[in-house]
Formats: C-alpha cells, sequence, structure tokens
C-alpha cells in the first residue's frame, strides 16, 4: 500500500554489519529502522523511540541484552521482543529466564527469516499488521483498512493516507492512550525532533474532516485516546 508505514523497529546489534543489513531488509518492508549497537544505547533508544518492535542481539557490550529485556519489562514496557542468539546456552539463558521474549532466531540466520518473524511478532500482538479485512467500527465511524476506507454513517470521507493511519493506529486500539511519541514512531516511523506538534496537527484535521462523529479524545498531558463517545 502506497505511503504505508509499519512503525519503527529498534535493531540493537553490535555487529554493525548484521545491523546494516537487517536494517536494510526492514526498511524494504516499510519499516523505519534505529539502531543501537550496544546495551545501553539499546535501552536508551527503547525508552526515548518507543519502537513497535526490537530485534535484541543477547550478546551485547555494556549490558547484555537479557537485560536489556528484563529492565525494559519491569518498567511496564510490553514492546515486542526478538532475540537474536549466537549460542545454544543463550537460547536456554532467552527461554528459561521466563524474560517475556516474543520469539527468538539464532545465528546464523537471514535477514529475510529475521523480518518474517519481525512482521509474524507484531500480528501476534495486536493484528496491526493483519492484512484480512476486519473493519474498525467505533460509534459512527467505520474504518476498513483493507479498501483503505473511512465512512461516517455510510458516508464516505477523504483522509489523506497520513490520516488514515493515525485515525487507524487509535481505532485498533480502543479506550487506549497512546503517548504523541508513540503516534509519530508508529504512524511517521521515526521520532521527529520536536516532531508531537505533527501528531496534533493531523489529530485536528481527522477530527474536522469527521466532525461530531470523531472517536479521538485528547488525554491531557499525554496523549490521545479512541473512544465510542
Ligand atoms: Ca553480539
Amino acid at each position: 500500500m502506497a505511503g504505508e508505514h509499519r512503525g519503527l523497529v529498534l535493531v540493537a546489534e553490535d555487529e554493525r554489519p548484521i545491523a546494516d543489513l537487517l536494517g536494510m531488509y526492514l526498511r524494504r518492508e516499510g519499516f523505519g529502522v534505529e539502531v543501537a549497537l550496544t546495551g545501553p544505547d539499546a535501552l536508551a533508544a527503547a525508552r526515548r523511540l518507543q519502537p513497535v518492535a526490537l530485534v535484541l542481539d543477547v550478546g551485547l557490550p555494556g549490558m547484555d541484552g537479557t537485560e536489556v529485556c528484563r529492565t525494559l519489562r519491569a518498567e511496564g514496557d510490553g514492546v515486542p521482543i526478538l532475540f537474536c542468539t549466537a549460542r545454544d546456552d543463550e537460547v536456554d539463558r532467552v527461554l528459561g529466564l521466563e524474560l517475556g521474549a516474543d520469539d527468538y532466531i539464532t545465528k546464523p540466520f537471514s535477514p529475510r527469516e529475521v523480518v518474517a518473524r519481525v512482521k509474524a511478532v507484531l500480528r501476534r500482538v495486536d493484528g496491526s499488521l493483519d492484512e484480512t479485512d476486519r473493519p474498525l467500527v467505533l460509534g459512527d465511524v467505520e474504518l476498513s483498512r483493507a479498501r483503505h476506507r473511512v465512512t461516517v454513517r455510510g458516508e464516505p470521507v477523504e483522509l489523506t493516507a497520513t490520516e488514515f493511519d493515525l485515525l487507524a493506529h487509535l481505532m485498533a486500539r480502543p479506550g487506549r492512550v497512546v503517548t504523541r511519541d508513540q503516534l509519530l514512531s508508529a504512524v511517521w516511523g521515526y521520532a521527529a525532533a520536536g516532531g508531537t506538534r505533527t501528531v496534533d496537527v493531523h489529530v485536528a484535521q481527522v477530527r474536522a474532516k469527521l466532525g461530531d462523529a470523531s472517536p479521538i479524545r485528547t488525554v491531557r498531558g499525554v496523549g490521545y485516546s479512541a473512544d465510542a463517545g
């Protein structure tokens, strides 16, 4: 789909050639990509950028991948994590510690396989990459991702690709508060400097087009959520 963004994936991998290769394959599939080369950098980037998924090497300098995962989970961060392991004993550690990893893959792997696993993990998490047509309905607003179509009481409403992605992201998580940073990452695929203003502008445009049927609610000081009303 033209103009589709699948969100930002953080690749934490200290072997530069592997990180670059994964980045190339993920970008080709429409993901934004940020690379972290050490454990502490991975943790900081995950907190700052709120990626939609994390590809996490276990053997990272500074802080082990399992420790990065444990820290994020302790902070309540449920970001889907795909672990990359180099040895069998690392697999045992990942599985044995019950870290809340979503999947793991053993090196050497093909970048194609990593991309497939990332997509599978995201599909399991919230169906946001679901390509079957399951329309999202909130109040009078119906949104079909497969048809890229939004209607209010049956009447089609013209949205730009970005406005559509923004509304779809919120409507796929009814009642859940989504921060501006999360929206930037999910819809625009990057965290722009001072970019949260962009989110506000686009939300205003969506509201103007949907009128009183708009399901988007402002959660002051936090972000937005979509509710039936
Ligand atoms: Ca490594």
